[in-house]
């Protein structure tokens, strides 16, 4: 838990948020500000800033687990969805607790933008 972190007062519920899944390690919920028809994020329940701050593989799992669920869940298993990891400024990170964001909906360009 860390103090002033938008997404731990989201796990603690003091931000409310429409929780798509849930499990001992990750909650999914749907981003505030969509860029595709399905925009949902996945986060760990516990505070980590970034990716180098995983040291659990049980949680690297339980995370792309919980994107695939969710995708699955939403219709996006067969027509393909995007799974992104900003990470830092320079990909446009703008909260620093860790996340995924899983897309789907509609096509996705590549190299992305
Ligand atoms: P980043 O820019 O760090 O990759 O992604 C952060 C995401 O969090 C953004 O897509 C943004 O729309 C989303 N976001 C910011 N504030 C809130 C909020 O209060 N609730 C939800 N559900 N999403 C948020
Ligand atoms: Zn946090």
């Amino acid at each position: 838990m860390s103090d002033a972190c938008l997404f731990c007062e989201i796990v603690a519920k003091r931000v409310p948020a429409t929780i798509l899944r849930e499990d001992d390690h990750t909650l999914a919920f749907p981003d505030i500000a969509p860029v595709a028809p399905f925009h949902a994020l996945v986060i760990p329940k516990r505070h980590l800033a970034a990716w180098r701050d995983v040291d659990d593989a049980q949680l690297a799992s339980a995370l792309f687990r919980a994107c695939a669920a969710i995708a699955k869940d939403a219709g996006h298993d067969d027509g393909g969805y995007r799974i992104v990891a900003n990470t830092g400024p320079g990909a446009g990170q703008s909260v620093r607790h860790l996340h995924l964001h899983v897309l789907g909906g509609r096509r996705f360009a590549w190299p992305p933008g």
